[in-house]
Parts: structure tokens; C-alpha cells; sequence
């Protein structure tokens, strides 16, 4: 039985969705050969104020996009990623220790960026340690944070990902070329465009606009869901406003010059987009990635600045969508995709299609399996001694990056 750590942490949707999905196609593709944990590293490991990132992280990007965005640009060199995440493995250390003790497994894998260079560092300070798996899950514009050249294998989800990590350092071949893991369920439970609704119970005729903003509602989507409801299009809103329950609330106060259907967090995004015609979101990776298998059309209205900038360039340059960085831009651009009519979604659908990777999440979990398969790594911790086979013996730094 191998056992494989997986480090996130719920700072908006997609680590937790990213996670999962590589868990679930693990435990599918090697049955009674694996077991999986799951650990919110800032929640149960860190002090305070990291262990409420979760709670501070969608209210940051609500209330103080900006100073993200430059925090984000300031911090994205090697350097400074290098110097920040040292800094937070000092404040993390006795936590981070204690996680990898009480975790022992044949292979940790982490999906958070800022996770990536403090979980290693712990790694290194055991005697032995498992292979260490960085899968990416920001898209095109990945910070720095992503790339540790110790890392034994590092996935990420795009080519401008891996020119990236070039520039961060890391040799081609301790890369790979995936795409982003979504959840194996995603795929094989998209249905047909009829049944879906027939299912869901929408208006079988009249095209489908869903509205979503990851997974705590992020962004302007209240204001952009009214500008669109100002054209009167002949269309049918659906709203999903995640784990946003103030937004819900609006939504469900408002009154809708069309048929109108709000949600709450959902758990049946397949069939949503299944359902849908056009998806109007922020740049979410995770979002992006699946409304690419699911060949949906893109009306990005916001993007994080700094993680999410790229993705709105990638859906862009492939014509699977627009950017339209305003409720107003969102309701012209849409009023004119439904003047264009379904030959316009077709086009745009099937390059969407052809952007999306189905099965980058399996891709994925061979790759874990495989790095899971190795014995642990010795960190010379307690000896710094390496005898080589010539008899000569060499003294190993340990957890230096004596490269750099
Ligand atoms: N999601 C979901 N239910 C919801 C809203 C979103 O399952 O009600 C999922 C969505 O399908 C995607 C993830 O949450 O897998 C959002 O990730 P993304 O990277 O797009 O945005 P984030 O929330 O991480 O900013």
C-alpha cells in the first residue's frame, strides 16, 4: 500500500478541486494500492495569522484587488520568492515538522504555491524523505513561488507554465507538460446539451447563460448579472454564486426581466456546463480548464491580477472567449455573441474543445504512482558523508540549493 500526502489549502476553490481530483483518479486507477490524505496546511498547520488565509484570502481579492495584484508583482521574482518563502518557513517550522511526522507517506505532492518551497524545506529536514511533487495549478502566469529546483518533479499545466519555470531555474526534464487536474467525474459525467436541461429543468429552447465567480462568488458578479438583465436578451441566467451567501441573497431579492435561476455553492458543475451555451466567470484556472472539456464558450469578466492575468490572455489567443473587464463589456459582448447566433458559440465552442485536456488528471496520477514507487531520499542530515563507489567520500550540504 503506498500512501501519498497531498498539500493544499482553501484559498479560493481550485487547490481543494485540484486536489480532489487527483486523489479520486489515484484511488480509481490504483484500487486497494493507495491510500490518500488530504491536509488544509494553513488551517491545521500553521500559526497565527496563516491559519486563517482561508477566511482572509476571498476577502482580500473582494475588498483590496489591487494591493494583491502589486504584492503579487513585487514578490514574483526567484529571489524574492526564494527570500519570502524562507522567511514564512521560519514561522511555519515547528507546524510544518510536526505535519510531516505525524504524515509519513511514499510521496508528498503539492497543489498551493506558496506551500511549495515550505513543505520542501520541512522535507529536508528529515533524515530520509519521500519524493517531493509539485503539481501546478495557476495556468499561464505562475508565480515563482511554484519553482524549487529541489523539488523532484514538478507538473505544471501549460507551456508558458514551463518557460516559467525555466526562467525559475528548473531544468527541462524535472518538468512535464500535463494540463490541470480536473476531476475525472468532470469528464464522464458530461451529458448532451438536451438532457442536461432536461435534468436541471431549464427552458429547453431559449440559450443558457451561466454566471459563476469560483468558489466564493468572487468579483462583480451581482453588478454584471443586472447589466446583462438590462438588454432583455432572449436568454435564460443562471446565477451560481458559490459559497457567497450574501450574493445569493441579492440575487434572490432581485427581480429578472428573463427566466432566472440562482444557486448556491453547487456539486454538479459537469452538468451545468453541460447545459450551458455561453459561461460568463472570473479567470479561474480550474473554471477555465473545465469549460474547456466541456467546449463552453468564455465571457471573462474579471481576473485576479498577477495569477489569473495570463488565463485571460490563454482563452483569448485560442478564440474560446473574450475579455470583458466591465458589467457593461459583459452585456455588449454577450448581446452581440446571441446577434451572431450558434454559428459564432460553435466556433468558439470547438476551440474551446480543443484546449481542454480531459486527461491530464490521469497523466498526473502516473506520474505520483510512479515518483510513489521510489525508495525515500536521504538528505545527509545526520551524515553530510556521501561515499562514492570509488571508495573517495564528498561532503553534502544539506537542504542547500548550492546551485542558485
Ligand atoms: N465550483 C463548484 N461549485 C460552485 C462554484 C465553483 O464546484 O458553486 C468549482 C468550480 O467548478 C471550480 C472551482 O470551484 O472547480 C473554482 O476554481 P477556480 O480556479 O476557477 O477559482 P477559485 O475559486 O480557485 O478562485
Amino acid at each position: 500500500m503506498k500512501r501519498i500526502l497531498l498539500l493544499m489549502s482553501d484559498t479560493g476553490g481550485g487547490h481543494r478541486a485540484a486536489a480532489e481530483a487527483i486523489r479520486d483518479a489515484m484511488l480509481q486507477r490504483y484500487p486497494n494500492q493507495v491510500e490518500l490524505e488530504m491536509i488544509d496546511v494553513f488551517r491545521g498547520y500553521s500559526p497565527f495569522p496563516f491559519n486563517y488565509m482561508p477566511e482572509f484570502y476571498p476577502w482580500l481579492i473582494n475588498h483590496s484587488k489591487s494591493s494583491w495584484g502589486l504584492g503579487y508583482k513585487l514578490s514574483n521574482t526567484r529571489k524574492r520568492a526564494k527570500a519570502l518563502s524562507s522567511g514564512m518557513y521560519v514561522t511555519m517550522e515547528r507546524n510544518l515538522r510536526r505535519m510531516m511526522r505525524e504524515h509519513p507517506a511514499d510521496a508528498v505532492v503539492c497543489v498551493h504555491s506558496v506551500l511549495t518551497r515550505p513543505s520542501m524545506e520541512a522535507l529536508l529536514r528529515l533524515e530520509q524523505r519521500p519524493p517531493f511533487v509539485v503539481v501546478v495549478t495557476d495556468l499561464v502566469s505562475t508565480h515563482m513561488f511554484w519553482y524549487d529546483r529541489r523539488a523532484d518533479l514538478t507538473l505544471v499545466p501549460t507551456e508558458p507554465a514551463f518557460d516559467l519555470g525555466m526562467d525559475g531555474g528548473l531544468r527541462a526534464d524535472q518538468m512535464r507538460v500535463t494540463g490541470l487536474p480536473v476531476h475525472p467525474h468532470f469528464a464522464e459525467s458530461l451529458t448532451d446539451k438536451a438532457s442536461a436541461r432536461a435534468a436541471l429543468g431549464w427552458d429547453a429552447d431559449l440559450p443558457a447563460i451561466v454566471l459563476v465567480g469560483g468558489g466564493d462568488g468572487m468579483g462583480p458578479l451581482f453588478k454584471t448579472a443586472r447589466a446583462i438583465n438590462s438588454k432583455h436578451l432572449r436568454c435564460q441566467l443562471i446565477i451560481i454564486a458559490g459559497r457567497n451567501k450574501s450574493l445569493k441573497a441579492r440575487l434572490d431579492e432581485s427581480h429578472w426581466n428573463q427566466p432566472t435561476r440562482t444557486y448556491g455553492f453547487v456539486t454538479n458543475m459537469p452538468q451545468l456546463m453541460a447545459a450551458a451555451d455561453v459561461l460568463v466567470t472570473k479567470a479561474g484556472p480550474a473554471t477555465i480548464s473545465e469549460a474547456c472539456i466541456a467546449g463552453l464558450p468564455m465571457i471573462l469578466y474579471d481576473a485576479i491580477p498577477g495569477q489569473e492575468t495570463g488565463n485571460v490572455e490563454y482563452v483569448v489567443q485560442n478564440n474560446a472567449g473574450v475579455f470583458a473587464p466591465s458589467p457593461r463589456a459583459v452585456a455588449d459582448s454577450l448581446a452581440s455573441w446571441m446577434r451572431e447566433g450558434a454559428e459564432g458559440l460553435k466556433r468558439r465552442s470547438d476551440n474551446a474543445r480543443r484546449i481542454g485536456r480531459p486527461n491530464a488528471v490521469w497523466d498526473i496520477a502516473e506520474q505520483i504512482w510512479a515518483m510513489a514507487q521510489q525508495a525515500p531520499i536521504p538528505t545527509y542530515r545526520r551524515n553530510p558523508w556521501l561515499e562514492l563507489t570509488s571508495g573517495r567520500r564528498i561532503r553534502v550540504t544539506p537542504s542547500r540549493e548550492y546551485w542558485w
